[in-house]
């Protein structure tokens, strides 16, 4: 037999983290401990009453079928009340909101529900994978909008040529942002709806960290005046409520962009598990509960990483929400071999800026998903390397 795969695939660029896993798990067939502050995923378990709702939501056969496709009445009724009492964003919960198997199956489905084969998708750089990916896997074309410190790294569009802006056809956006932590702000978002709405843009904004904060709640950007012409918005309960097992997210905003996505997920999906829509509920219900316990825990590590590492020298922006610090590595020394230095020396993993694109060169990124004592300890043995 011969089989190749798919030109698609040969074209996913070599995945950037792959010298730092088999570098860690040489490291670990050695017999060496290592602390990993490399991944985006809680330490945490789902809160306690979350559990109890999904348990007894497993009793009931209902949920034992195929779920509704977009989500059940019950699930987009109370997203449509979240949006409402948490954004000031009113949706319509029959044509405004689905659910998603977490965000990012959203996230990677848009381009193919909008982008013909060789349109361009605006892409942040750095940023999470699956913009570009899943806009290759559409035979799109990726542009990156670079990031930088000395924009708050947020994608200055003044900059962006007019010719990258005519041909765009989706941009990404995703604040608070992984990897830099940073947040968009009011006038940041009303920007990018004059230039989406200017240019014909879909804007597709990625909110998986909007419970993650720790100054004001971050504003969902549906909730400017005319967002909801171009805006879909992504959003999800894995990292507001530690729940990235249990696949449960949802797209809403603009019922023409909700609905094309929506037909390419009928397509290939049947929906997320009745269960775990029933426990989505209970966590929207109460998420003020729920998300404060959650970030009193990160506020407290994010105090005593930030102590530590400015102890050791570093010199950085203390987060203002998600759970990750962006930090410059010092001495200006690249971002894998400075990564890759403290694996082996010192059995910390902790991730290359530049595999999140290259305006990532000269960065690592932390995450708070250890208890305060090992992140403080953790940042000693950083700071002494
Ligand atoms: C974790 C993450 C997601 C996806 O989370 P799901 O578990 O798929 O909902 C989306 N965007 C960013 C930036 C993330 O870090």
């Amino acid at each position: 037999m011969n089989f190749t795969v798919s030109n698609r695939l040969k074209k996913l660029p070599p995945y950037l983290f792959a010298e730092i896993d088999d570098e860690k798990n040489r490291l670990l067939k050695q017999g060496r401990k290592i602390l990993d502050l490399g991944i985006g995923d809680p330490d945490l378990p789902t809160p306690e009453p979350i559990i109890d709702a999904a348990a007894d939501a497993l009793h009931n056969s209902k949920n034992h079928c195929y779920p509704s496709y977009k989500g059940s009445s019950k699930f987009r009724k109370t997203v449509s009340e979240w949006y409402k009492n948490r954004f000031n964003v009113e949706l319509n919960p029959e044509n405004e909101i689905i659910s998603l198997i977490g965000s990012k199956e959203g996230i990677g489905h848009l381009p193919m529900a909008f982008l013909n084969t060789g349109d361009v998708a605006l892409i942040p750089d750095p940023s999470y994978p699956v913009y570009s990916t899943g806009t290759m896997f559409a035979g799109g074309v990726s542009y990156k909008m670079p990031l930088l410190e000395k924009n708050n790294f947020l994608p200055d569009f003044e900059t962006l040529s007019a010719d990258m802006l005519e041909k765009a056809k989706l941009i990404y956006l995703n604040y608070p942002n992984n990897p830099t932590s940073a947040i968009a702000d009011y006038s940041f978002y009303e920007k990018a709806i004059f230039y989406a709405k200017k240019y014909n843009i879909i804007i597709a904004s990625d909110q998986a960290y909007s419970e993650i904060y720790y100054k004001k709640p971050p504003i969902s950007i549906l909730s400017l005046p005319g967002a909801k012409d171009v805006v879909i918005e992504l959003n999800s309960l894995s990292k507001s409520f530690n729940m990235t097992g249990w696949r449960i997210g949802m797209a809403v905003g603009n019922k023409k962009l909700v609905e094309g996505l929506g037909k390419i997920k009928t397509n290939l999906d049947s929906g997320a598990f009745g269960a775990v829509q029933d426990a989505a509920c209970y966590a929207l219900n109460n998420y003020e509960q729920l998300s404060i316990s959650i970030r009193k825990i990160y506020i407290s590590r994010r105090a005593k990483l930030a102590e530590a590492l400015r102890k050791g020298g570093f010199n950085f922006k203390l987060p203002e929400a998600t759970f990750y610090f962006w930090i410059k590595t010092p001495d200006g020394r690249s971002s894998k071999e400075f990564a890759k230095a403290l694996l082996v020396d010192k059995g910390i993993v902790v991730t290359p800026g530049v595999g999140f694109g290259e305006s990532g060169e000269g960065y690592f990124r932390i995450s708070m998903t250890a208890d305060e004592k090992t992140l403080s300890e953790a940042a000693k043995t950083i700071a002494s390397i």
